[in-house]
């Protein structure tokens, strides 16, 4: 008999059995309530249909899986069990007490189930166990009286033996609902507890990753070690830019040594410096150094673990500034030149008055003096006019004022332009050929400041060659650019020369005023266009202007 019960009583845990395989593999409670309800009835029938008989009384463990199927599958489940129940139970309801004590459990147990699954549901699982319990006891209770009850009609007597099952049955049933609770809460508790691990993780693999990625990616060169020395991290952006010993240019080669060990003397010694004092604690600033033509800027961290503020090693952070400080310097010339150039330009202005004057005067003198003296009028005023010349297009470089721009053909301003040039060719023994695309856009320009750019730079050319050169004049459009070249088959322009060639004043004529290039330069970006030069020392040069129509930006 007591086998037959042990075997009861396994079965009534057969669901919780099922369970512990179950958790494992499925995610989340979405199936819960059909597993509990599909093994819970399993076991239910299972221990019905083995119910033993003891003493002449049906004793089973049915109610183990009823309850725990309603706590754990919820409304639905408990439905299903419910059903169950009492479809296996009409057919042995012969005895009226038998029927007392089915209604009974219909009208007092069911609804008291109903309301005690929602709050079941939410509790923890302390909580979960003792509601279990006293839900159990509850069921006990009516075990208790239904077999009392059954005793008294049947007019049998208590046997010692049937005492022992009752108490067996009872204390078996509450341990089995306690022992169900705390296996199906600690599998659970398991998983969730698994699940965390797994995302924190994954997380901090994460954040480790990104690490990498921000170090591989900087544009500082970084060294990390820990507290012993150790490099733990670097990039090849420090491989670059500190002077480490051969065998480590590659990054992952630092990996694991002692830092005083890959750099070299020098500037090394500094870094070994500012990292021995990051790993003792202590903050530096930024130190500026110079490391053969760069500079650079070191600066260390000294790194702490955030729960015990202990420490945790040290980074040294280069930055390659020596781009930097040349800018700097670059802008503070160009700050300079711009006030001289301000200065200049209110100067030059108020020259052109006394000049105007002086010239109004020379001429009236040369109109009353005798004919020997007119070379030297006519030099003095060309040699006016030319100082005028140079005035006005220093003026112009230097002028900032809105232009008034309007959409125009270049074509139109080169054919206008041709016959003067060619001219001036034909003094010189030149020739200019000019090959004009067809279908030109026109562009939005400054009619004046375009004829000024194409005389410019076609007189260079000019004056860049000998007799009989040839002066090539181009244009073309694609991709929405419209080019204008001009070749000249002279001197070329060396590579010394080419890095002077846009700045104010430089020239190489006697007398050149320099001025020509930069003005055509600021014409050329005021019309959203760029200049390139392509030449050949010895053998000719070609400038060549590049409008962006519209939106198209000049790099
Ligand atoms: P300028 O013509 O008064 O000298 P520019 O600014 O027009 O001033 O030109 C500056 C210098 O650039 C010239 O003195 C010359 O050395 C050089 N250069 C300009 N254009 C050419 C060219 N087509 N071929 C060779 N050198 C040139
Ligand atoms: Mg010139």
């Amino acid at each position: 008999m007591l086998k037959e019960l042990l075997l009861q009583f396994i079965l009534s845990l057969l669901p919780v059995f099922a369970f512990q395989l179950w958790h494992d593999k499925e995610q989340g409670r979405k199936g819960m309530p059909l597993f509990m309800g599909i093994f819970c009835s399993a076991s239910m029938i299972l221990c019905m249909l083995t119910a033993t008989n003891v003493y002449g009384y049906d004793v089973d463990f049915r109610l183990i899986p009823y309850l725990l199927g309603s706590l754990y599958g919820g409304l639905p489940t408990l439905a299903v069990l419910t059903f169950i129940y009492i479809a296996m139970r009409i057919p042995m309801l012969d005895s009226i007490w038998e029927i007392v004590s089915f209604i009974l459990f219909t009208v007092g147990f069911v609804p008291l189930m109903l309301f005690s699954i929602r709050p079941f549901e939410r509790a923890s699982a302390l909580l979960k166990e003792y509601k279990g319990i006293l839900l159990m006891s509850v069921l006990m209770i009516y075990f208790i009286i239904t077999i009392t009850g059954y005793i008294s009609i049947s007019e049998a007597s208590w046997s010692f033996g049937l005492v022992i099952v009752l108490f067996l049955s009872v204390s078996a049933s509450l341990t089995a609902i306690w022992l169900s609770i705390f296996m199906i809460e600690s599998v659970k508790e398991k998983k969730l507890l698994y699940d965390e691990v797994k995302r924190v993780s994954a997380n901090y693999r994460n954040e480790v990753e990104k690490l990498q990625q921000f170090i591989d990616e900087t544009s500082f060169g970084v060294i990390v070690v820990d507290r012993e020395g150790l490099i733990t991290h670097s990039n090849e952006m420090a491989a670059m830019m500190f002077s480490l010993r051969l065998e480590f240019k590659d990054a992952r080669q630092m990996l694991g040594i002692a830092f005083p060990h890959i750099f070299q003397s020098g500037y090394g010694d500094a870094c070994v410096k500012l990292l021995n004092q990051a790993l003792n604690g202590k903050k530096s600033s930024l130190v500026p150094f110079a490391a053969g033509d760069k500079i650079m800027l070191l600066t260390t961290i000294s790194l702490r673990t955030s729960i015990t503020d202990q420490n945790a090693g040290a980074a040294l952070l280069a930055q390659d500034i020596t781009e930097l400080s040349h800018l700097k310097d670059e802008i503070g010339r160009m700050e300079r030149l711009s006030l001289v150039g301000q200065m200049a330009a209110s100067i030059t202005h108020e020259i052109r008055n006394p000049m105007a004057v002086i010239r109004g005067f020379v001429q009236l003198i040369q109109e009353r003096s005798p004919n020997n003296q007119q070379e030297y009028f006519r030099i003095v005023i060309e040699e006016l006019d030319r100082a005028n010349m140079i005035i006005s297009d220093f003026l112009s470089l230097a002028q900032n004022r809105a232009l008034t721009m309007e959409p125009a053909s270049l074509h139109d301003i080169i054919n206008d332009l041709i016959p003067l040039l060619n001219a001036d060719a034909n003094l010189r023994g030149q020739t200019i050929e000019v090959e004009l695309c067809e279908d030109l856009p026109l562009i939005m320009m400054n009619n004046r400041e375009i004829k000024q750019l194409f005389l410019n730079l076609a007189r260079n050319g000019m004056e860049a060659m000998s007799d009989k050169g040839l002066l090539f004049i181009t244009t073309s459009y694609f991709e929405r650019k419209v080019e204008l070249r001009i070749a000249d088959q002279g001197v070329g322009i060396s590579p010394e020369q080419m890095k002077h060639l846009f700045e104010p004043f430089f020239s190489t004529k006697t007398q050149g005023t320099g001025l020509g290039l930069p003005l055509c330069l600021s014409i050329a970006e005021r019309h959203n266009g760029r200049i390139d030069v392509e030449s050949k020392e010895g053998e000719g040069t070609a400038f060549v202007v590049t409008f962006f129509l519209q939106e198209e930006k000049a790099s």
